[in-house]
């Protein structure tokens, strides 16, 4: 164990140091010269005679020296590392040496003897090469180190007084001189790690301790000093430069608006639609329904593109193609309604892209998508991409819920049929729209009187009228809340 020490103060102090080394006991500070004899670096016992108060007794015959401190007697033989402290007999790591008259310890005995010849603590600081007698002799006692968010200070604090003087050269080393000041050099607070302050490196000398403190000039903007205490305590503040950040790119908040609307006039050419009692077609009637609605649309700012806007088939796939490559808002496809065996059947209803809810939304859900009949079998969709666009759908299923009911409502102030409500099925149509989508079924062209009304311009501009204000309504709600 006791190797181990030795060699680990013979790595701190390599020899090269040791032309001289300071004592530091009470307020005084004693130069200690020193020699080297085998390689290893011995202190001068005489030297410290002028700090601490030693009597030397040399008893030739016998080839001992005598110390007397005031507190213990000491004796040595020269050459041998034992040495008797009072009568108790120790050991040293090496021996005690004498040249030319002058006696010698070893720096790595210097502790263990020193303190036994004292009863102080004594503290050997290879890298400041100083000898410190008594724990009370360092001075500051701490330094402490804040770094806080826009600024890195440091205090020192010392229960001696101590003279301070700093010297900034303004660039990028501060040296603050600490006389009358002994420092560990384990004093030095550890770096942040953020750069402002590079290092911290400590000097100690015979009648001062200085701090040289490495900043970077390009971190830190000012440097104030404050005496907190005159004589015990004074912190040093570096005050850090605001970060350059790169400027924020301040993006305009995108504004939302709904402003294209697709009107789907449903089937057409060769798929007529429901046909009524007296062979009224529903592509005929749903194609004036959807150029009444534009008119009206257009009129209150909407770009208005329609699937169709003659007498040609469409297939479903193209419809749907078109609303989505031209970026469109809303997707309203119109319809007119049909039953088999039920002739008295009327009124208006409602669809957003769902699973059908009831049987009748399935029967008009069956109705409407027969158009796939009509398509080749190359342009019928797998399974999976059902699902998927399903999926995609759904992701506008409230906004569609929404916009159905806006229409529907408004719908039902306009006309005097019934009122179906709002209801969910599955249209192939809308299947692959990406963007709130429904589906009208105006009214029932297989109803007498409804195909009557149908043929009149007046309540087809009513049909019209109503889906336009629910859509209306559907715009101002919704931009309200997309731009909040
Ligand atoms: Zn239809």
């Amino acid at each position: 164990m006791r190797i181990r020490i030795f060699l680990f103060l013979l790595f701190l102090c390599p020899s090269f140091l040791y032309t001289d080394f300071l004592f530091f006991n009470e307020k005084k500070s004693t130069t200690i010269s020193t020699v080297t004899k085998n390689g290893w670096v011995y202190a001068s016992l005489d030297d410290f005679k002028r700090a601490i108060k030693i009597s030397f007794l040399q008893d030739i015959t016998k080839k001992r020296f005598i110390l007397n401190f005031s507190e213990h007697t000491l004796t040595f033989i020269p050459e041998n590392p034992y040495y008797l402290l009072d009568n108790k007999g120790k050991k040293m790591n090496l021996p005690f040496i004498s040249i030319e008259g002058k006696s010698y310890i070893s720096l790595s005995d210097i502790e263990m003897v020193l303190s036994d010849a004292t009863d102080k603590d004594v503290f050997l600081i290879c890298p400041l090469n100083s000898i410190v007698m008594d724990r009370s002799t360092f001075n500051p006692d701490s330094i402490i180190l804040k770094d806080e968010k826009d600024k890195i200070s440091f205090t020192l604090t010392s229960e001696t007084e101590i003279i301070t003087s700093i010297v900034d050269d303004k660039n990028g080393e501060l040296e603050l001189t600490l006389f009358n000041a002994v420092c560990k050099p384990t004093i030095i607070p550890p770096s942040n790690g953020k750069g402002e302050i590079k290092k911290i490196v400590l000097n100690q000398e015979q009648n001062k301790a200085v701090l040289s403190f490495f900043y970077d000039v390009n971190k830190v903007r000012k440097i104030e000093k404050e005496l907190i205490s005159p004589g015990s305590s004074i912190r040093i503040t570096f005050y850090k430069k605001e970060e350059v950040k790169p400027p924020k790119e301040e993006k305009p908040k995108k504004q939302y608006f709904i402003n294209k609307v697709i009107i789907d006039p449903g089937h057409g050419g060769k798929d007529p639609g429901a046909v009524g009692p007296t062979g009224l077609t529903e592509k005929e009637i749903v194609l004036k329904i959807s150029k009444e609605l534009k008119k009206i649309l257009t009129r209150e700012g909407f770009t208005v593109l329609m699937t169709r806007d003659d007498d040609s088939f469409v297939r479903l796939r193209q419809r749907s193609t078109m609303a989505n490559n031209l970026g469109a808002d809303l997707f309203v496809s119109i319809h007119c309604n049909a039953t088999g065996g039920r002739k008295e059947a009327g009124g208006f209803e409602t669809f957003f892209l769902s699973t059908a809810k009831t049987s009748w939304a399935r029967a008009v859900e069956a109705k409407e998508n027969a158009v796939i009949e009509f398509e080749t079998p190359s342009e019928k969709k797998s399974l999976l991409e059902f699902i998927f666009y399903d999926l995609l759908q759904n992701l506008h299923l409230r906004e569609s819920s929404d916009l159905a009911d806006f229409i529907q409502e408004s719908m039902a102030r306009n006309l005097t049929i019934e009122d179906r409500g709002v209801k969910q099925a599955n249209f192939h149509v809308m299947r692959e729209i990406y963007m709130p989508s429904v589906l009208v079924e105006a009214a029932f062209i297989s109803n007498s009187e409804e195909e009557k009304q149908l043929k009149k311009q007046s309540f087809r501009k009513k049909i019209a009228q109503g889906i336009a204000y629910g859509i209306l309504e559907f715009k101002k709600v919704y931009e309200k809340k997309l731009n909040k």
